[in-house]
């Protein structure tokens, strides 16, 4: 499939590279490293990396605007469904090729590599480059590493595999980056998400079967001086509560008039009671949007389930 692809991206002179909507350093690294490495290795190319940004990342790099564009090729990344395809419409492009570590949800009719127990989509495209021998360089290489970190969560999760290290091993050592700096640019902020944080930590509800949940209203999100990305971004650091095995952030967002849903496991999976509320992600790592309160209380009810059947499971396992 590599090849099919690398053949693919030769025959085009307009390349779009696109991701999924609410951006995160995956689904950003990924487009921006591929974009270098079809600069550097095609230069009379034109490509753009495109989608809504977020300042968050500014220090991660710049997307590109779209621009209305005629016989182009779109590479999506990290997305597994056309609706959830950030600025552009897959059905407007000459062909098109998915590249993607979720489950499988729906054919884009082109070239589709998918490998869900991949750590991130930037892992993938390190073995696609190393695979078809693409030039790469230290920039390129830095932003692959931090898109695998934080998709991996550093290195926390199970999707980690001999493979995954070597991939790292084998770009730091051929293109050398500044380590520190790459991770200074994935994880400095300020002073008022940390205060989030202590929010968020000191009024988690916690069920007797093992679910966390924290709701944050608008009110508290102006209080604390944050975006309601904010919460949905620092659900992975509530990891290794020892009372907690599935946990949730449920944040209004006002201007999008939607409640974003962040939902996280060290158990049961998950993403088929995310995809009962129209969202959907990794077994143990998923999301939704709904439009009220109510609602997400009534996927708590259904996370709050799972995680019983889960509990009485493991428990008649172990007798
Ligand atoms: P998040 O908690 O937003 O980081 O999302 C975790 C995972 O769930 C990611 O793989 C997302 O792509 C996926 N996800 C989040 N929100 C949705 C949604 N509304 N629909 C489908 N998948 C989602």
């Amino acid at each position: 499939m590599y090849k099919k692809i690398l053949k693919m991206i030769k025959k085009y002179n307009t390349i779009v590279i696109a991701r999924h909507i609410g951006v995160d350093p995956d689904a950003l690294c990924s487009q921006l490293a591929l974009r270098d490495v079809i600069k550097l290795n095609f230069p009379d190319k034109k490509v753009l990396s495109v989608g809504t940004g977020s300042a968050k990342f500014i220090h991660i790099g710049k997307l590109d605007r779209l621009e209305e564009v005629e016989d182009a090729l779109l590479i999506v990344l990290d997305t597994p469904d056309k609706k959830r395809v950030d600025s552009v419409d897959v059905s407007k492009f000459s062909d098109v090729i998915k590249i993607d570590h979720h489950p499988f949800v729906e054919s884009f009719q082109g070239l589709e590599y998918i490998d869900d127990k991949a750590s991130s989509t930037c892992e993938i495209i390190m073995d696609f480059l190393l695979q078809t021998k693409l030039l790469v360089n230290s920039s390129i290489s830095e932003l692959l590493f931090m898109g695998l970190v934080s998709d991996s969560n550093r290195f926390l999760f199970n999707s980690c595999t001999s493979e995954t290290f070597s991939l790292v091993s084998y770009y730091l050592a051929k293109y050398p980056f500044d380590i520190s700096q790459a991770y200074q640019k994935l994880y400095l902020r300020p002073l008022n998400e940390v205060r989030l944080e202590g929010y968020i930590s000191s009024n988690m509800v916690v069920s007797e079967h093992g679910l966390g949940y924290i709701k944050i209203t608008d009110a508290i999100i102006q209080k604390l001086g944050v975006d309601s990305a904010s919460a949905g971004n620092m659900i992975n650091d509530f990891n290794f509560i020892k009372e907690v095995l599935v946990w949730a952030t449920i944040t209004e967002d006002i201007k999008n008039k939607q409640i974003r849903i962040s939902i996280r496991s060290r158990g049961p999976i998950i993403n088929h009671i995310a995809e009962k509320y129209h969202g959907g992600g990794h077994k143990f790592a998923s999301g939704a949007r709904v439009k009220t309160f109510d609602e997400a209380m009534d996927l708590m009810r259904d996370l709050d389930q799972v995680l019983m059947e889960y509990n009485s499971e493991v428990k008649s396992d172990g007798n």
